[in-house]
């Protein structure tokens, strides 16, 4: 995902506005009705991502030459925030489409570009296929192999923790083609999910369980020479920008939801013949998640204009980590302040709030974990760290 000045249409208040409203509207209608059917069932609804398309919210951000919007950060932001208010999963899946879409028309070919129109059109669902058991944070450790073999590429090893991985069309999947080059020999494939020798087993997580993880196990897969794209290690870091942007307001659309409900919780839940609200201790602790969640919009928002704006990217890696870093804190913060709000009630299945302060324990971890932000943030402030 590069960063480009003339992506982004310019965007008024009104237009922001009306783009909330319809996103809002979406929210109500396509995520409301479906997402504990598919928290319970730890599957994602196929016609939520063809209904997501239909709303034009796959590839925001894409050019219209392949069927996108060509919007901004800031109104992918939007989105983000808007969906995951109504669940923060279903939310993520359309964050999913919308990085892995972004690599295929970036930095693809015409036959990757009509990929990602058929993804952009709600024919074609991809999974981002990075993380390996051994190369979690740590990328440049990426060891699933491609090796070239004629006019095909034969791709060996494990990938984990992807995304829609056993449900996705196509896997965009990140592999080592020049060991001895290191994080520069790698590059990115779109990969048909039904090639012999590609196979996905779930990963039974008790998070983002509406859009499943999966193992995937390439086994002597043969690929088109076709397949690879135009990038790598370096592009997949940059492009991690804005998906960390699109990550903070993910959850602050979810922290938001956590706290109205509390709120109204803590209005009405009486003991002692009082409302427990009325006690100073929760009350705080309600305001204290408050100043959470302004703080999580003004540096989600400015991160994204800034983004939009089309300063030098290592301008705004500043800006961008400390909004991850504090929203993926945060919600953790806001959502565990609220089930204690919620008393043993929380604890039971009757009431969202250990639903959502269990949602929220992934925040700190992926897309660059709380410790690579503070690494990005200390190496942008001046410090020594490796
Ligand atoms: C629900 C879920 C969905 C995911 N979806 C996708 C997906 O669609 N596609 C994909 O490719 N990946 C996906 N991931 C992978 C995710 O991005 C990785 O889990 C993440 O990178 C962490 O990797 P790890 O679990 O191996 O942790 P590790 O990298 O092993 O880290 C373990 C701990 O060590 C800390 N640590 C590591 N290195 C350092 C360091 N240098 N300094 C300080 N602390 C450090 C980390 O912060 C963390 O606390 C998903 C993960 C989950 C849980």
């Amino acid at each position: 995902m590069s960063q480009k000045t003339d992506r982004a249409k310019p965007s008024n208040e009104v237009d922001r506005v009306a783009f909330r409203d319809m996103c809002k509207a979406f929210a109500d209608h396509e995520i409301r009705p479906r997402w504990e059917k598919a928290d319970a069932d730890k599957q994602f609804p196929m016609d939520f991502y063809r209904a997501a398309a239909r709303a034009g919210l796959i590839g925001i951000t894409a050019t219209e030459e392949v069927g996108g919007a060509a919007l901004g950060a800031y109104e992918e932001a939007i989105a983000l925030e808007e969906l995951a208010k109504a669940n923060p999963n279903l939310a993520v899946s359309v964050l999913v489409q919308n990085v892995a879409g972004s690599i295929l028309y970036e930095y693809g070919d015409a036959h990757h570009r009509e990929i990602a129109r058929r993804n952009i059109a709600g024919e074609c669902l991809v999974a981002i296929t990075i993380t390996e058991p051994e190369a979690g944070n740590d990328i440049q450790n990426v060891s699933t192999s491609a090796t070239r073999d004629g006019d095909e590429w034969v791709l060996d090893g494990i990938k984990s923790f992807i995304t829609l991985g056993g449900d996705a069309d196509i896997l965009v999947t990140l592999a080592q083609t020049d060991p001895k080059a290191g994080r520069h020999g790698m590059r990115f494939f779109a990969i048909d999910r039904n090639t012999p020798g590609v196979q996905t087993s779930q990963i039974d997580t008790y998070v983002n369980r509406p859009a499943p993880t999966y193992r995937v196990m390439f086994n002597q897969a043969r690929v088109p020479a076709s397949c690879m794209l135009n990038a790598g290690f370096a592009e997949i870091m940059a492009g991690f920008n804005r998906e960390r942007i699109m990550v903070a307001a993910r959850w602050l659309g979810h922290m938001q939801t956590a706290l109205e409900w509390g709120l109204e919780y803590a209005r009405t839940r009486r003991q002692f013949g009082r409302a427990i609200g009325s006690n100073q201790s929760i009350a705080f602790a309600l305001a204290q998640a408050h100043l959470d969640i302004e703080a999580a919009r003004r540096l989600t928002y400015y991160a994204a204009e800034r983004w939009d704006s089309g300063v030098p990217l290592q301008d705004v890696i500043l800006d961008i980590s400390t909004a991850k870093l504090h929203c993926t804190q945060a919600v953790v913060r806001v959502t565990q302040t609220v089930l204690h709000v919620a008393g043993g009630w929380g604890l039971t299945s009757e009431l969202p709030a250990m639903r959502w302060a269990l949602d929220a324990l992934v925040a700190p971890v992926t897309v660059g974990s709380v410790e690579i932000q503070q690494r990005a943030i200390a190496k942008q402030l001046g410090l020594p760290v490796e």
